[in-house]
């Protein structure tokens, strides 16, 4: 809890329209996309920099723990106040401050909405690849601090690959900038890799320079079915080895078939054991030919079925078979936890087997879905939080699906982070040194352990 006296200072930084402290106005600051809850003491909601610089300066002085919060779509409890404190909500940072065509630079406030800037650039031509399924809530601040992928991942690559700088208020208070606005620059440590990624442990992000393309002209869309996992994998493999880099290549197991197909009635076949949906995208005339060519390799591998969309609404109903996804999940069990896992993509016919087995073990229903070009499985571990008995076995499906990652040589998230759901797993991953420096890393930012204390490490 803060004192009367320390809300009373953080209303005269932040003015007193910007500070939330009533029970009843905090409540939805509390939560985030996990299934968890933590009352903070007041939600802030800074406008420039140097409110935020002065807030970090009186917490370390009081002292009390400040959160960064973004939209609080974070799958792993990011911008949850897990040991109390004082949310710092930077949803009005809001601002497109700079789209520079000639460079091809964007530069933002954090609380921008992704798919706002993905609209912003494409007005002019250009493009911000990055497009995680919330897209259009969440922000490019809680993207840039978890790194978010997305399904366009297997070809453009992931928000750190658009980073080129930040403008961040340390822990302490302090203002620094990192990275450039040019393609290449190596003077110092790359400061700027350490934040992205790090969780809103390590500082505030309240500057961010993207690295922007040019919008691509055309798309083409393929869905297939296939009644053998592995030969769906084979040909993900030869895809991915092909030359032509789909930019995205999606991947359904059969219990999310059988799933979608049940809640829209698409008439697929039941016994399909793996669907992949596949977009090219590039320049009016190259995508015909590489949709083509890649259908002929899927050919290869007895699809079941394959469709190439024709019109823009076949490639939406191809499409709203892969968001439906995640609604048509609620007709299995009201809750899941949702397992953001990557292995090497040889190894996802060995990790859907794996998964079959955990199944049977726990006696729960595990449905996986997600991006195969780049081997990031959502596991998806379907659970009543109200059954006790059904939540612990899910816990138990969970700590198995992760040692068999590890096995198969992967990591334990791909886009998600850490935050406190996977910080008990940090070890099955990093050895104690690994964590150890990542610790001292946090201390040298944070001495007092001020900022989002509580995440990453157990
Ligand atoms: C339906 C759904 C689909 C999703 N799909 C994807 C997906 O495809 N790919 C993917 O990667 N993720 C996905 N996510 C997870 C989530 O949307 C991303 O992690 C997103 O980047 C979080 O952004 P946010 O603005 O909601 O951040 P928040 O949840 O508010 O915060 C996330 C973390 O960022 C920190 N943070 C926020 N802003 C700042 C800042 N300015 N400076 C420093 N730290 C900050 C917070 O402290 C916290 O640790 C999905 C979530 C949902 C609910």
């Amino acid at each position: 809890m803060i004192s009367d006296q320390v809300k009373k200072r953080l209303k005269s930084i932040v003015g007193k329209e910007n500070v939330l402290t009533r029970q009843e106005d905090v409540l939805m600051y509390a939560y985030d996309a996990t299934n968890r809850h933590y009352q903070p003491s007041a939600v802030l909601f800074p406008s420039h920099t140097d409110q935020i610089s002065e807030v970090m300066q009186l917490a370390n002085r009081v002292p009390f723990n400040v959160i960064p919060r973004g939209a609080g779509s974070g799958m792993t409890g990011g911008a949850l106040a897990v040991k109390g404190g004082v949310i710092l909500c930077l949803a009005k940072m809001s601002r497109i401050l700079e789209v520079d065509r000639q460079n091809l630079i964007a530069l933002v406030e954090p609380g921008v909405i992704t798919s706002d800037l993905q609209a912003a650039v494409e007005d002019v031509g250009l493009f911000y690849p990055p497009d995680p399924g919330s897209v259009k809530f969440s922000t490019i601040g809680g993207n840039v601090a978890e790194c978010a992928g997305g399904m366009r991942a297997v070809k453009y690559g992931v928000t750190r690959d658009y980073v080129r700088g930040l403008r961040v208020v340390l822990p302490t208070g302090e203002i620094i900038r990192t990275g450039v606005r040019t393609a290449k620059g190596v003077v110092g440590y790359d400061l700027t890799r350490l934040m992205v990624g790090s969780e809103g442990t390590l500082g505030i992000m309240t500057e961010i320079i993207l690295k922007l393309l040019p919008k691509p002209e055309a798309k083409k869309t393929l869905l297939a079915l296939f009644s053998v996992i592995d030969d769906a994998a084979a040909a993900v493999s030869k895809i991915m080895t092909s030359g032509v880099t789909p930019s995205t290549l999606e991947f359904m197991d059969q219990a999310c078939i059988r799933c979608v197909d049940q809640a829209l009635g698409l008439g697929w076949p039941t016994d399909a054991e793996a669907l992949l949906l596949i977009e090219v995208d590039g320049r009016l005339g190259q995508v015909d030919v590489e949709i083509k060519e890649l259908a002929g390799i899927i050919a290869a591998f007895s699809p079941q079925q394959v469709t190439v969309a024709q019109t823009a609404e076949e490639v939406d109903s191809l499409w709203r078979a892969r968001r439906s996804m995640g609604p048509a999940l609620a007709n299995i069990r009201p809750g899941k936890i949702n397992e953001d896992v990557v292995v090497p993509i040889s190894a996802i016919p060995d990790m859907i087997r794996a998964v079959e087995a955990i199944k049977t073990r726990y006696q729960v229903n595990i449905l996986t879905f997600g991006h195969a070009g780049d081997g990031n499985l959502h596991v998806n571990v379907m659970l009543d939080w109200n059954d006790p008995d059904e939540t612990a076995r899910a816990h138990y499906a969970v700590d198995d699906i992760f040692k068999q990652v590890i096995a198969l040589g992967g990591t334990l998230s791909g886009e998600h982070g850490v935050g406190i759901t996977k910080s008990v797993y940090l070890s099955y991953e990093l050895n104690q040194a690994e964590i150890d420096i990542q610790k001292r890393i946090k201390r040298t930012f944070d001495p007092n352990n001020i900022l989002n204390p509580g995440k990453i490490f157990p």
